[in-house]
C-alpha cells in the first residue's frame, strides 16, 4: 500500500496528534488546516509534517490541495476526515450562519475530500477512511443540533460508504470521541466542563493521543476486516449499542 496519509485540520488539538501518529508509524503525512498560520508553522517546524492550507467545506479547494499533495509526496491512501467547529446555539436561537457554516467543514467536508481520491483508491484497490464523529453526534447534545446533527451524519457517511468500498480493499470507519482535552472544549466554560468531567465514569477528559492511536489502528493492515463501524472512545459517558 502507498503510505501517504492526509490529516484535514492536522495540525491542531486531536488532528497534531494524529499526525505525529501516523507518521511515527511510517506514513509519509500530509497535515491541513484552515488559516492559524501561526499554529501550522509551530507544528511544521516542530514535527518536519508538511502543511497545506485549505478549505474542506470548499469542493474545489480539496480538489486542488490534494492535487498538490499527491504532487508532493505521492497517491493518498489513507485520508483522515478530522476538521471541525462548533458554533453553539438552541436552535430557536441559531441564525442560518452558524447551521450552514457547521454543516459546511463538519459534514460538506466528507465528501469534498473523499470525492476526488476515492477513484484512485478504487483502481489500487487499497484505501483508508477515517472520519472523526462525536459523543453528541450519537446522543445529541442540547445547544448543539447543528453540530449533533452534521456529527450523526458522518455515521450514516461511513456506512455508506463503506459498503460501497468493501469489494476494492478500501476501509471506511469513524470515532467518535468523547470529551478530549483540546482548545475546542477549553472553550466550554469552565462550571459546563466540570459538570461534563462529573459525567465520565473514567474520572477525566481523554487525550488526544488516546484518539490518535485508534487512528493509527484503523488505517494499518491489521484492521483490514473492520469497515463501516463506529468506535466510541469516551471514559464510559455514553455507551452506544
Ligand atoms: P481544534 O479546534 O483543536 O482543531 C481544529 C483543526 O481543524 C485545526 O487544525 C483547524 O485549522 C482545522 N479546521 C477547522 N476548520 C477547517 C476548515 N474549514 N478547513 C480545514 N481545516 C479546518 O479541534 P479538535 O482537535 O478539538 O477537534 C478535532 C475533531 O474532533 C473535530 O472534528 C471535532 O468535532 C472532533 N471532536 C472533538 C472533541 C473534543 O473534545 N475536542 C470531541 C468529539 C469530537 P486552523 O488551525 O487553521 O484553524
Amino acid at each position: 500500500m502507498s503510505r501517504v496519509a492526509v490529516v484535514t485540520g492536522g495540525t491542531r488539538g486531536i488532528g497534531n496528534a494524529i499526525s505525529v501518529e501516523l507518521k511515527k508509524r511510517g506514513f509519509r503525512v500530509a497535515a491541513n488546516y484552515a488559516g492559524n498560520e501561526e499554529a501550522a508553522h509551530r507544528f511544521q517546524a516542530e514535527t518536519g509534517i508538511p502543511v497545506f492550507r485549505w478549505d474542506v467545506g470548499n469542493y474545489e479547494a480539496c480538489v486542488e490541495g490534494l492535487r498538490q499533495v499527491e504532487a508532493q509526496l505521492g497517491p493518498v491512501s489513507v485520508i483522515v476526515n478530522n476538521a471541525g467547529i462548533t458554533r453553539d446555539a438552541m436552535l430557536h436561537r441559531m441564525t442560518p450562519e452558524q447551521w450552514f457554516e457547521v454543516m459546511r467543514v463538519d459534514l460538506d467536508s466528507m465528501f469534498n475530500m473523499v470525492r476526488p481520491v476515492i477513484n484512485g483508491m478504487r483502481d489500487r484497490n487499497c484505501g483508508r477512511i477515517v472520519n472523526i464523529s462525536s459523543i453528541n453526534g450519537q446522543k445529541g447534545q442540547m445547544g448543539q443540533v447543528n453540530y449533533s446533527a452534521a456529527k450523526a451524519g458522518v455515521i450514516g457517511f461511513t456506512k455508506a460508504l463503506a459498503q460501497e468500498n468493501a469489494k476494492k480493499g478500501i476501509t471506511v470507519n469513524c470515532i467518535a470521541p468523547g470529551y478530549i482535552d483540546t482548545e475546542m472544549v477549553a472553550a466550554v466554560p469552565e462550571k459546563v466542563l466540570e459538570s461534563i468531567v462529573s459525567q465520565i465514569p473514567v474520572g477525566r477528559l481523554g487525550k488526544a493521543e488516546e484518539i490518535a492511536k485508534c487512528v493509527a489502528f484503523l488505517a494499518s493492515d491489521d484492521a483490514a476486516f473492520i469497515t463501516g463501524s463506529t468506535l466510541t472512545v469516551n471514559g464510559g459517558q455514553y455507551i452506544a449499542s
